[in-house]
């Protein structure tokens, strides 16, 4: 077999397939032709603004809605119009949907109750899936609207695993929770999938949900992906200045193609050495942008490959690491340093700020 046959062999096969999917509301695209492969076992996370069309995708893929355009298969099989209920799938609400007046383990027995598995079958597996999810076998009997927030949250999940689907999907779980809990449930949901090896299909605004859980993340903008890739790729080599910003804050630096100077910022009054892409080799003007982690205090102008003078208009502590804004004549530049490697930078003092061009991305103008 030849090499890349081989890679075909061992990529992972997708569960869920979606080419050129459209969801039009009357005049209005909520999805733009999005092509898509979700592999098995994989955890995609979904995010974009508000309106960009996340919520739509995900309930094209739970049966909630049909596509207007294109096919969604499961498996190779054309699903479109299969209903909810005939998919294995199952949707986790931010709301999450609990029968209030029923305990705990009626709340995560309900789907097992529906398949008509005996009450002793159900009991074994709701307490398996109250270990599973960190919560005491005591809850089986607790009336559910007794459980804190994140309590709740558990059960809900719980419910979830007890349908036994193959692709979970999760429409913004955590946003009511508090920053502490969120912190600790991400992780645990990081987990949970490894445990089960199911598929996980996440919808966020929060891109720290998006890093830490995700083994790979769609970006989407007015109805369409825009870039897609592991966590780090998307971070340290976003497609574009919309991804870019959306993912962090960023130094952009308006950038011209001088006949003499070769790349050179206005805002700096200074040369740039950057990596050009491919793709705008031909290019008179894009937008250099560097996040403000990549940034350093230097010691000498030629330690980096970019160094620019400023003074220190301002410092920002964010814990373990702290923010500079050093104003560079009229512009103003963020840098970010380790609170171990932090210098006592003055305010009003003269410094000297660099990166190197393999740390920074040039995005179309
Ligand atoms: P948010 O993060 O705010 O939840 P989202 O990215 O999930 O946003 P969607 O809920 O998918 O976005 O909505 C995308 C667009 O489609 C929005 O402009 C919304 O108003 C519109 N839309 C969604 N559902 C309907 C509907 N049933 N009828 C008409 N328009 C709709």
């Amino acid at each position: 077999m030849s090499s890349a046959l081989n890679d075909v062999a061992k990529a992972p096969l997708p569960i869920l397939q979606l080419v050129d999917v459209y969801k039009r509301f009357n005049e209005f695209t909520a999805v733009s032709g999005i092509s898509l492969n979700i592999l098995d076992g994989e955890f995609l996370t979904v995010v974009g603004p508000s309106g960009s069309g996340k919520t739509t995708l995900l309930r094209m893929l739970a049966g909630m809605e049909a596509p207007s355009d294109g096919n969604i298969t499961l498996r190779g099989e054309l699903i479109n119009n299969v209903p909810a209920k005939q998919r294995p799938t199952c949707l986790v609400f931010q709301s999450l949907a609990l029968f209030p007046h029923k305990t705990v383990g009626e709340n995560i027995e309900f789907p097992l109750k529906v398949k008509s598995v005996p009450p002793a079958q159900r009991k074994e597996r709701a307490l398996e899936l109250l270990r599973m999810l960190r919560l005491p076998e005591s809850y089986y009997g607790k009336n559910v609207m007794k459980c804190s927030g994140g309590e709740k949250q558990r059960v809900a999940l719980a419910r979830a695993f007890a349908y036994d689907p193959d692709v979970l999907l999760f429409d913004e779980p955590l946003s009511a929770l508090d920053y502490k809990l969120k912190k600790v449930l991400e992780k645990e949901l990081k987990d949970l999938h490894r445990e089960s090896g199911k598929t996980f299909v996440y919808i966020t605004h929060s891109l720290e949900e998006a890093m830490v859980m995700s083994d790979r993340i769609a970006v989407m903008s007015a109805g369409k992906i825009v870039q897609i890739g592991t966590p780090e790729s998307i971070y340290a080599r976003p497609e574009t200045e919309f991804v870019a910003e959306f993912f962090g804050e960023v130094n952009k630096f308006p950038l011209v193609r001088d006949p003499e100077r070769g790349w050179f910022s206005a805002d700096t009054d200074s040369a740039v050495t950057l990596t050009l892409p491919d793709s705008l080799q031909g290019a008179q003007a894009a937008t250099l942008i560097v996040r403000p982690e990549y940034m350093r205090f230097a010691s000498a102008p030629d330690e980096f490959d970019n160094v620019i003078r400023g003074s220190v208009f301002n410092e920002y502590s964010l814990g373990s690491r702290i923010q500079y804004q050093v104003r560079c004549g009229e512009k103003s530049v963020l840098i970010e340093i380790p609170r171990t490697l932090a210098r006592d930078a003055a305010l009003d003092q003269q410094v000297m700020i660099g990166w190197n061009a393999a740390d920074a991305f040039v995005a179309e103008a």
